[in-house]
């Protein structure tokens, strides 16, 4: 047996995978506080609907207060019905497109974020950019255990751009794709670009639309191009689901919508020059599918929101780093292509397991840094596994050959 009590966990990051982590330790009992970057009155872009399979939805009945959890529920959307692919002109060309695994859920990412930030208050703090960590005897303050004692030099204390510091016993950086946390732990390890400019939107959906993805998903193959559209169809709208199972949490209202993904060949000027991500999509997307489909060209042009943009990876798996009080989750770990559809679900994994080993040294049951230690090389192990799915997955989208466009 060893002392009792972690002390404080600092969370960098008020993410998927960050708020994940936030509620599995409020739930083991430990003391947690968040510091997200974002002043939190907008809804930063970061695309639209996710895909949540066991892996995630696991480790959020895991981690959720049930309440949040049923809502979470409530407010996805089945993942079920033929997938489909099209020609340009919507002949059929298969109903039988590989897709979700049974049992998967769309959700709307931002109605999930809302929802995990549900019951955390004041330990959530936005507003607060990191910008380094001073790990170790280096901490600048004492940190008060559970047993009730203080202990200096056990600490680790986060900077942030405002000026000021936290302190605490263990600092998780769940920053995403390009985290301060990782460059202090693999300053090695950089992010290059992935040589892929994708264009997406979001399009209430009406019948006309359903019927273009009256199942698990559908692809639309043009010539050199590939269209992917996806349903988010909400059991429930969440914001009455909201008022119903959790009232107080501010949920906007929001329509179901079809979400819509093209990449954009690497010869188009807007692979190589796309303008910030939130730029609107819509007449890049109209341009490229010239000639296709009018009820494709109308999905494209009745979006409400669009945007373009490139996407980075990390040059090389991520390589094991010096087991101290700081580690990495999620995206600042395992940095996937949205095409493996499985970032989300990896990076709520990570906490579930990373809140499981940090309770074990809440309980007296072994020490910080083995726990700590054997977290990272899980983490290692199916974040890097997790990246390389990714890839491979792209190739379902990349266009096909001339030959192949039939
Ligand atoms: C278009 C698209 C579609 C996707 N679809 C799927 C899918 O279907 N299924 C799936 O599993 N995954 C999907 N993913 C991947 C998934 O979104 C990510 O893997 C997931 O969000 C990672 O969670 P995270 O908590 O690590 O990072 P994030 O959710 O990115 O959160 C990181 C947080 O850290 C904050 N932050 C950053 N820097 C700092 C700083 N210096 N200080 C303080 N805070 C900071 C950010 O503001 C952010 O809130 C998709 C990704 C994209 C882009």
């Amino acid at each position: 047996m060893t002392e009792q009590g972690v002390g404080r966990v600092l969370v960098i990051g008020a993410g998927l995978g960050g708020l994940t982590l936030a509620h599995a330790l409020v739930r083991a009992g430990l003391d947690v506080r968040v510091y997200e970057a974002d002043d939190g009155s907008g809804e930063r872009f970061q695309g639209y609907r996710i895909g949540l399979a066991e892996p995630g939805l696991t480790a959020l009945r895991a981690s959720l207060p049930q309440r949040l959890y049923e809502l979470v529920e409530a407010t996805s959307g089945g993942l079920t019905g033929p997938g489909l692919l099209f020609d340009e002109q919507l002949t059929v060309l298969s109903r039988d497109l590989e897709g979700p695994v049974e049992g998967s859920r769309a959700v709307d990412r931002q109605v999930l974020r809302r929802i995990l930030l549900g019951d955390l208050g004041d330990r959530v703090t936005h507003g607060k950019r990191l910008t380094g960590v001073v790990a170790g005897a280096g901490g600048s303050a004492s940190v008060r255990f559970n047993d009730g004692a203080e202990r200096a030099g056990e600490t680790v204390t986060a900077r942030f751009a405002d000026g000021t510091e936290a302190t605490g016993a263990v600092l998780v950086g769940a920053d995403g794709g390009n985290s301060v946390v990782r460059r202090h732990l693999t300053p090695e390890v950089e992010l290059v670009d992935a040589d892929l400019c994708g264009a997406m939107g979001r399009t209430t959906i009406t019948d006309r639309f359903l019927r273009l993805v009256p199942g698990r998903g559908t692809m639309v193959k043009g010539p050199g191009i590939t269209l992917m559209l996806g349903r988010m169809q909400f059991d429930r709208e969440p914001s009455a689901a909201a008022a119903e199972l959790v009232p107080g949490l501010e949920m906007p209202y929001r329509d179901s919508y079809v979400r819509w993904v093209l990449l954009v060949p690497p010869e188009h000027p807007a692979a190589t020059n796309p303008g910030s991500a939130g730029e609107d999509a819509r007449e890049l997307v109209l341009e490229l599918l010239e000639g296709w489909h009018p009820d494709l060209r109308d999905l494209v042009r009745s979006a409400d929101m669009s945007a373009v943009g490139r996407s980075k990876v990390y040059d090389r798996p991520m390589p094991p780093w010096p087991v101290g009080r700081v580690t990495l989750l999620g995206d600042s770990a395992h940095l996937t292509l949205a095409s493996g559809g499985n970032g989300a679900n990896t990076a709520m994994q990570d906490a579930v397991r990373l809140s499981a080993r940090l309770a074990e040294v809440h309980r007296g049951e072994r020490d910080l840094i083995s726990a700590l230690g054997e977290y990272q090389d899980d983490l290692l192990e199916r974040g890097n596994a997790a990246v390389r799915v990714g890839k491979e997955a792209l190739k379902r989208f990349v266009p096909p050959g001339p030959q192949e466009t039939r």
